[in-house]
């Protein structure tokens, strides 16, 4: 079988991969759709030397062989959580899973870009979620960056009535402006500097959105604050210039979330004497349990968040690599590849 390798540093490549073969508890996927977020455009860039690995996490496929000692059946549409928390260590017990010291090792095998995906036992008890009656394999592939949405609002809750900005306009960005205005925030704010983008924010996520290229941040998200700042930041842009503008724009007392993820040693300058004096909270966000997989499927399927707006290109398996390229250029939102591009359970 083929698999989207990211041996060669910015040269994601189909290569042969050794077919998965069924032990006890597993599951063998034939993925149906896979989406590419930024974590596998950094991955396809850096390159990944495991040559068991393959790009791609984002990944709904049809079940094709199940262990009977499994809960699953062949023909089940399944979205799968790409790696999992081990339920029982010190961080697990504390509910922050994305800290468990094992979190990667149990994971989906050779990753969600390959013709065939094996699920192993722990991912197949816990982590495995049946595409539901009426919900499209190309709207469940948006669960998992969902669910690292879902589980950023609970690390940094936003309450009704909440004012809310969002520093940058990509997929998560908007993604999260859509969870807090269904959280009952005003103003949702999105700030970026992709008109197109700012355009989709604007007509279907965001009450406000600024165009940091053009005019201060600090002193638009003021104009829609009464003047205080935001109540809450998210900051989705990968870099200390961003990060520090969103502390700028957040209100005494409010709380800022560092969501994207920044490259080693990326550090910012603090002002100890707002932090001390306003009081303002600062954490970070990443990665999701299997409670946030099953609550952002739950939202998929209620459509109190439309994600069709942000799905943007629909790739086949053969072009895998041209759908990493057009999200790291920025060109649109989010990128899926669909396998059977002819199917019919591709109706998104
Ligand atoms: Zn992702
Ligand atoms: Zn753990």
């Amino acid at each position: 079988m083929r698999g989207l390798s990211a041996r060669k540093p910015g040269q994601p490549e189909l290569i042969e991969f050794p077919d998965p073969e069924l032990g006890t508890g597993e599951v063998i996927l034939a993925p149906t759709v896979c989406g590419i977020c930024s974590t596998d455009v950094k991955m396809a860039m850096r390159g990944e030397s495991d040559p068991s690995y393959t790009l791609g996490h984002e990944v709904v496929g049809e079940i094709i062989d199940a262990h009977p000692s499994s809960k699953w059946s062949v023909g089940q549409h399944v979205v799968a959580a790409p790696y999992l928390p081990c339920g029982s260590c010190a961080y697990c017990h504390h509910g922050q899973v994305t800290l468990c010291p094992d979190l990667f090792k149990t994971a989906i095998a050779p990753g969600g870009l390959a013709e065939r995906v094996l699920i192993p036992p722990a991912i197949a008890e816990r982590g495995l979620f049946a595409v539901p009656e009426g919900l499209s394999d190309e709207v469940a592939a948006l669960t998992e960056p969902l669910g690292c949405v879902l589980k950023a609002l609970e690390d940094t809750p936003v309450a009704v009535g909440d004012s809310v900005l969002v520093v940058g306009d990509g997929p998560m960005g908007q993604l999260i402006a859509a969870a807090a205005r269904m959280s009952g925030a005003w103003p949702v704010i999105v700030a970026g500097m992709t008109s197109h983008r700012l355009a989709v924010a604007e007509s279907n996520f965001a009450d406000v959105v600024i165009d940091v290229s053009k005019c201060d941040l600090r002193a638009n998200v003021e104009k829609h604050t009464r003047g205080r700042g935001a109540d809450v930041v998210f900051v989705v842009v990968s870099s200390g210039e961003a990060l520090t503008s969103g502390i700028q724009a957040v209100r005494a007392g409010g709380a800022v979330n560092a969501f994207a993820g920044v490259p080693e040693g990326t550090t910012v300058e603090l002002d100890l004497r707002k932090l001390h004096y306003e009081q303002y909270h600062m954490t970070g966000s990443f990665g999701i349990g299997p409670a946030h997989m099953a609550k952002a499927l739950q939202l998929l399927v209620s459509e109190r968040i439309n994600v069709s707006p942000i799905i943007t290109a629909r790739f086949s398996f053969e072009e895998a690599s041209d759908a990493v390229s057009y999200a790291a250029q920025r060109a649109g939102l989010k990128a899926l590849v669909l396998f059977d591009s002819s199917g019919g359970k591709l109706d998104g």
